[in-house]
């Protein structure tokens, strides 16, 4: 400290309202706490600002209007230095000044002081009046009360808590930081949380400016300085000089710091409150000028992209725990059609297939390599989302609000303007019961259950577990998976019995659902503690005793079982619903796929109907093929009426008649040699048979019906190898590690896939079993080397699921 500044008195500039002197007489207080010896005296500077009461601020000019008085008398050397409210100063100090790094901060929050017997803003009637002579809270909170009547007021403090009474308003909104200086702390009716509305940049923080070359004011002033006010005001005023803010637009900031980690939230709108861009920041405390730069950019960017476009509504879906089929259909429609699906780890493939093919597909949970997206960024990318996409999904595993912190994103989403819906999903801590064949109440056992999480920060377990312990309804605990012994500890320790059965239910409701069971005294040595794969939860009660009864889901017959399906995706769907309900996991790999050939034969064929006798159909695909040819030629079933039909099986006859036609033959065998055998007494000399079929079916009846009657036989479509769209890194770790079962429905597609193994060097698991539909198939199979484990009689895909469930489990 420097002799000369103990020596004069020191004159510092203020403005004279109670809250301006308020401030200086704390900083003098500061001051001389420090230096006891000290001479300060005030001077009170009359401020624009003070002398034009009646005029809306944002109407009268930039935020110099209190200062620049101040600021000249600096100047002149009048004053030494000043104190002013940090929110109030330009976004550039003057020239020839500078500003000290500033005393710690009041309280950073706006908060509402309202009329007698309102206690909140949700405590308000529609269409209160708030009174509020800044835009920034103006629109913050007609985003939190878009009924609310916003009534433009200024005046010093006093003033505009007076104006509840003068002006008939609800209420006000005002710093709190300025009413506890007032010692008005008592008015405050509700704390606006920096969450639900971005204080001003600086807010509740003193500025104290003094000249650049007046190192002995700086250093006495420095003095004062508190790092953490420092660091975030840098970066909050950073960002209020990247935007170009004035009055005239809302802006906020808030940055607080966590040890070495600086957030930064901000918002910034246009002049007419149309929309409100935020951005959420992060970096070091050493970042903090740069974290308000970045935070400008990006709230500029969603400007310029969306001029006035407000955000899209974010559903916040839940996906059920594990089987896809347990989605809701509000959760499917809005997959189906969304253009923007965000996701985690819990998320069942097949769901995300469920949205449309150009829709963007972002997944941010864990991945083997490297860690899930951090909570705060997903929270931003949602946002973010909802300005760009006109329907964003944020999927989320089983209820979105039980657990998986689906509540902090709909909050953040709130707070951030954005609207959100929530679709509600089942929670694994039923559903995952429900599939593990407990449930979860049953008037013997329970009569309440409690879902609890078995994850605690920092390793310590701070449930209450002397309460815990004496619920006797069902317990589950999700996210239990590393506590297990530990959670069993506490409840013994707290007087619940050891013998209480208990079970953990890993990847429930999936092919890979596994439940151990034990008690709470055997856990740690009856389950596998350690190799139990995630995600798991733990069940605690008399109830799990019912799933020995009950067990449903994994008696199934395929439970289990992963099965390969390699018919065209146009015939999968069927055989894989019957896969399905047996239990099986069924992953559909098409391996074929159909192309027309040979229009205009077709069509003379159809021209000339009036030739045939008989038309014979061998597969599906040639009804569907030959059927929309007629149609299109202007015909319909009756130009058919001459003609006998037969259909090759069961399933090629129920397709005939979706189109309304019964067919006359169908013989007992599934096969072009079943067909001879049927036909054999049936045909004369005079029959001509139109036979529609595939380019590479087999010539057999064609040569057989040769030396009987007519036969015309037609190439109208071929099988072509299917494009296959998954990544072929995927497809490596199916086939060679988790198929149990390849099926096969024909020889094109034992081909193709034969063929696709050997273009991507796959090898299919070697225990793999190969289940054909009948001998035709087989031979295909054989002649490419592939053993055949199971083949359908009849040649049906009802018989081929058949046939695979009654392959003994232990040899699959
Ligand atoms: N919102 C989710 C829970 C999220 S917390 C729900 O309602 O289900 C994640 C925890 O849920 C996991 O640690 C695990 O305990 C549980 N969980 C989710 N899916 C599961 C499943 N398929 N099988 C077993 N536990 C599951």
């Amino acid at each position: 400290m420097n002799r000369s500044n103990m020596d004069k008195t020191i004159i510092v500039g203020t403005r004279g309202s109670r809250l301006a002197l308020f401030q200086t007489d704390w900083v003098i207080a500061a001051l001389s706490a420090k230096y006891p010896d000290l001479k300060i005296e005030k001077k009170i500077i009359s401020t624009k600002g003070d002398q034009i009461l009646n005029v809306s601020l944002d109407k009268i000019g930039d935020k110099g209007l209190f200062v620049k008085e101040i600021e000249a008398q600096l100047l002149s050397g009048d004053i030494d230095f000043a104190v002013h409210s940090m929110k109030d100063m330009p976004s550039q100090c003057a020239d020839g000044l500078c500003f000290a790094a500033p005393p710690a901060r009041e309280d950073v929050r706006d908060a509402l002081v309202l009329k007698k017997g309102y206690q909140g803003l949700n405590d308000l009637p529609q269409g209160a009046k708030i009174g509020t002579g800044s835009k920034r809270r103006a629109f913050q909170l007609k985003q939190l009360r878009p009924d609310l009547e916003v009534v433009a007021i200024r005046g010093n403090v006093e003033t505009r808590i007076a104006k509840i009474e003068t002006m008939a308003l609800d209420g006000v909104v005002l710093a709190a930081a300025g009413l506890h200086r007032l010692d008005l702390t008592h008015q405050i009716s509700a704390y606006l949380e920096p969450n639900e509305m971005i204080p001003a940049p600086a807010q509740g923080a003193l500025c104290l400016q003094y000249r650049i070359d007046d190192l002995e004011t700086g250093t006495l002033l420095n003095a004062l300085a508190d790092r953490e006010t420092a660091v975030c005001t840098s970066a909050e005023r950073s960002f209020l000089a990247a935007v170009d803010g004035s009055c005239h637009l809302p802006i906020g900031a808030y940055a607080h710091l966590d040890g070495d980690q600086l957030t930064l939230h901000c918002v910034f709108g246009d002049e007419d409150g149309n929309a409100l861009y935020y951005a959420d920041v992060k970096g070091t405390a050493a970042a903090a000028e740069k974290l308000g730069i970045k935070a400008a950019e990006t709230v500029k960017e969603r400007m310029s992209m969306n001029m006035s476009v407000n955000p899209s509504t974010v559903y916040l879906v839940g996906s059920g725990p594990g089987d896809p089929m347990l989605l809701t259909r509000k959760g499917e429609m809005l997959i189906k059609t969304c253009d923007c699906v965000i996701y985690d780890r819990l998320i069942p493939e097949d769901l995300i297939r469920l949205a449309p093919e150009n829709a963007e597909k972002i997944y941010v949970g864990k991945a083997a390599s490297n860690h899930a997206m951090p909570q705060d960024d997903i929270n931003e990318l949602l946002v973010s989302l909802s300005y760009r996409y006109q329907r964003v999904v944020r999927l989320k595993g089983g209820d979105p609000y039980v657990f998986g912190r689906g509540g902090e994103e709909a909050a953040f989403l709130k707070a951030h303007g954005v609207p959100f819906e929530v679709v509600p999903g089942i929670s694994s801590s039923i559903g995952g019961l429900a599939y593990a064949g407990i449930p979860i109440t049953h008037r013997d056992y329970a009569s309440s259950f409690h879902v609890l999480t078995g994850h605690f920060k920092d390793d310590s377990l701070d449930h209450d577990w002397s309460v815990i312990a004496k619920l006797s309804g069902t317990l589950v605990f999700l996210m239990s998976i590393a506590n297990i012994a530990n959670i069993c500890a506490q409840l013994m320790a707290n007087g619940k019995d050891g013998q209480t059965p208990l079970a953990v239910v890993s990847k429930a409701a999936s092919a890979d659902q596994r439940v151990y069971e034990a008690t709470l005294a055997t856990a740690e040595t009856a389950l596998p503690l350690g190799s139990i794969d995630s995600p798991a939860l733990l069940v605690v009660g008399k109830v799990v005793t019912m799933r020995e009864t009950l067990d449903w889901f994994e008696a199934k017959p395929l439970f289990g079982k992963r099965i390969l399906v390699t018919r065209s995706s146009r015939q999968a769907s069927r055989f894989s619903e019957m896969l399905e309900n047996l239990g099986a996991k069924v992953i559909e790999l098409p391996m074929i796929d159909f192309e027309n050939i040979h229009d205009s034969e077709l069509q003379t064929a159809i021209e000339s109907l009036h030739q045939y006798t008989q038309l014979w159909f061998t597969s599906e695909n040639a009804i569907k093929r030959f059927m929309t040819a007629l149609f299109e030629s202007g015909r319909d079933v009756r130009a058919l009426g001459h003609l006998k039909v037969l259909a090759i099986g069961t399933q090629t006859a129920k397709w005939l008649k979706s189109y309304g036609i019964m067919p006359d033959y169908i013989p007992e065998t599934f096969t072009q040699e079943g067909i001879i055998d049927h036909m054999q007494s049936v045909l004369t000399a005079e029959d001509h048979i139109l036979l529609p079929t595939a380019e590479k079916a087999r010539p057999l009846l064609s040569e057989w019906l040769d030396g009987i009657c007519r036969c015309t036989a037609l190439h109208i479509y071929k099988t072509v190898p299917a494009t296959v769209l998954q990544e072929v890194d995927d497809i490596r770790k199916l086939i060679e590690t988790a198929i149990d079962i390849v099926t096969f429905t024909s020889g094109s597609t034992a081909e193709n896939f034969d063929a696709f193994l050997k273009a991507n060097t796959l090898t299919l698991r070697p225990d793999a079993k190969i289940a054909s539909i009948g001998p035709i198939t087989s031979q295909t199979l054989k002649a490419l080397g592939y053993p055949i484990d199971i083949e359908a009689a009849p040649h049906t895909l009802e018989a081929l699921a058949k046939a695979i469930m009654e392959v003994p489990n232990e040899t699959l």
